[in-house]
């Protein structure tokens, strides 16, 4: 289980998430094997990964962009909300390489807009705290172990929160820990 800290009434509200500029865009949900049959269970169909032992999803044409297959249109709602993938229950928070690609770290998408209003408030930096906690505990790590792939590319537009040592290290052991 994944705590989240943005309420859905803001989440459906909001046009951000789901929705990408172009089909190859670097931020569209990576999916393990296992989530790929679960939303396949819930609807998705095969095509929409190109890779079943673990991909990114395949976007399809939405507006002037393109769009998750599993986001409906007409209602605004993830179509597999329970059945979304580890990168999505995630959200706001992104986990990518610094901009050395020498240690993970996870960070604030800024363009989250419910993020940007409440990220320096002690319920947030609370929060930070238990995800970090969360994202290094080996039943987590060992996922973004297995599946280099869910550690996206450093972005600018990501604010740094905290350097992950345990995934660090087990993508790249001749790391030494510390701390930012
Ligand atoms: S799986 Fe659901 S939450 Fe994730 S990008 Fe697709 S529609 Fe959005």
């Amino acid at each position: 289980m994944i705590e989240q800290i943005v309420p859905s009434t803001i989440c459906f509200a909001c046009d951000v998430c789901c929705r990408f500029p172009d089909d190859t865009s670097p931020l569209r949900p990576y999916f393990t094997e296992e989530e790929i049959r679960a939303a396949m269970a819930a609807g998705v169909a095969p095509d929409a990964f190109p890779d079943h032992h673990g991909s990114q999803v395949r976007l399809v044409p939405h507006d002037e962009g393109y769009r998750c297959p599993a986001f409906c249109p007409e209602t605004g709602h993830c179509g597999i909300y329970t059945a979304r993938p580890l990168d999505c229950r995630l959200y706001p928070i992104a986990v990518m390489w610094d901009v050395e690609t020498q240690a993970v770290v996870m960070g604030w998408d800024s363009k989250c807009p419910f993020i940007r209003g409440t990220r320096e408030s002690p319920e947030s930096q609370m929060y930070v705290d238990r995800m970090a906690a969360r994202l290094e505990s080996p039943n987590i790590a060992d996922i973004f172990i297995e599946h280099p792939q869910l550690v996206g590319a450093y972005q600018d537009d990501v604010i740094i929160l905290k350097r992950l040592d345990t995934i660090t290290l087990g993508l790249r052991p001749s790391e030494k820990p510390r701390r930012p």
